[in-house]
């Protein structure tokens, strides 16, 4: 099992490998070649399931046996688990230095069964079955009060940090709410105090007046490029109903989100040249914690989902100083992804 560290003066907490840790060698550009070739075995294709750990879930045609074709999306414990499930023990202390073992959840979401068609190419009806299937997961995962906050997120090609080119999505759920996911939560909260309304509500009904940074709004969502971009071409798909749960997103709404997805995926293919990305999805904490530490996050927080083409890298500066440098104003990203310059 994997170890939480904690960060002293941060506040932050690393998940350190401490089993399976890697050997210096395992970091020369050459070994990272080897496992995406066009001919390589794909463990997360049809007719490989026994390749995979046992599935979690599936959604499969009748008939068909678990962990055996049939299915049109798998979930899987990912082969090498950054935490692995068990309850939380309380933090230790040894001297100055935090840690607690690293429990928690770590599946991979396979989102099709074929290997060439990645999110974007799907039709409405399947990414609204990889959406139901996220909710499902979310929801039997924080049936456990452990896992304080579960993170959907998706890494598209290799400078996005994904090591298999099988269209594919992970699932990790963390035993305490992760830093970056409490600034938004402590953030929405104190906006919430100044504005008195939710700060997402309000910068939706904003962009909206605006129109340079708005993407795309239909009836359910909109996707707006943020007024803060720390990259360029970043977008973000809001629900304009307001809740903090993504598991409370019903039938329509989710097909409606999978339409907003698939073109907001399509105009970064067709602008960027499908560039590698990642994407993030934003929500209150496991509700069973969230109740407790954030008792008005019903009001104040607004679910979301963050997507990042991946055009720069992260260099000097923004480790040194939490600042981003974006060379493409969102407002000519936007009018780029409309479609219009
Ligand atoms: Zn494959
Ligand atoms: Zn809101
Ligand atoms: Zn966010």
């Amino acid at each position: 099992m994997s170890e939480l560290r904690k960060d002293l003066v941060t506040g932050r907490w690393v998940i350190v490998a401490t089993e399976r840790s890697k050997r210096p060698d395992d970091f020369r550009p050459a070994s990272a070649e080897v496992r995406d070739g066009a001919a390589a075995f794909c463990p997360f294709c049809e007719g490989n399931e026994s390749k995979t750990p046992p599935e979690v879930f599936s959604l499969r045609r009748p008939g068909t046996s678990a962990d055996g074709p049939g299915w049109r999306v798998r979930v899987v414990t990912n082969k090498f688990p950054a935490l692995s499930p068990g309850e939380a023990p309380p933090k230790s202390i040894q001297g100055i230095f935090q840690w607690m073992p690293g429990t928690g959840v770590h599946e991979v979401v396979i989102e099709n069964p074929d290997h060439g068609r990645e999110l974007a190419d799907l039709d409405h009806a399947q990414i609204t079955e990889v959406l139901e299937v996220y909710q499902q997961r979310i929801r039997a995962i924080e049936e456990n009060y452990h896992y304080q906050y579960v993170q959907v997120f998706k890494n598209k090609g290799r400078e996005a940090g994904a090591s298999l080119s099988h269209p594919h999505s992970q699932i990790v759920a963390t035993p305490i709410v992760p830093k970056r996911v409490k600034e938004e939560v402590y953030g929405s909260e104190r906006q919430f105090r100044n504005g008195k309304e939710c700060v997402f509500c309000r910068t939706i009904r904003e962009e909206t007046r605006i129109g340079e940074r708005l993407v795309s709004r239909d009836a359910d969502f909109c996707v707006i490029a943020p007024f803060a971009s720390r990259s360029p071409f970043e977008m973000v798909i809001y629900p304009l109903d307001h809740s903090p749960f993504f598991t409370s997103v019903g039938p329509d709404a989710r097909r409606s989100l999978a339409m907003t997805l698939k073109a907001a995926l399509l105009r970064l293919k067709e602008t960027l040249g499908d560039p590698p990305f990642n994407l993030v999805l934003h929500q209150a904490p496991n509700p069973a914690v969230s109740q407790k530490a954030w008792p008005g996050i019903e009001a104040t927080f607004h679910w979301h989902i963050e997507i990042y083409p991946v055009l720069t890298k992260t260099a000097g500066f923004e480790l040194g100083t939490g600042f981003y440098i974006n060379p493409v104003p969102p407002e000519t990203a936007a009018g780029f992804l409309r479609g219009k310059s």
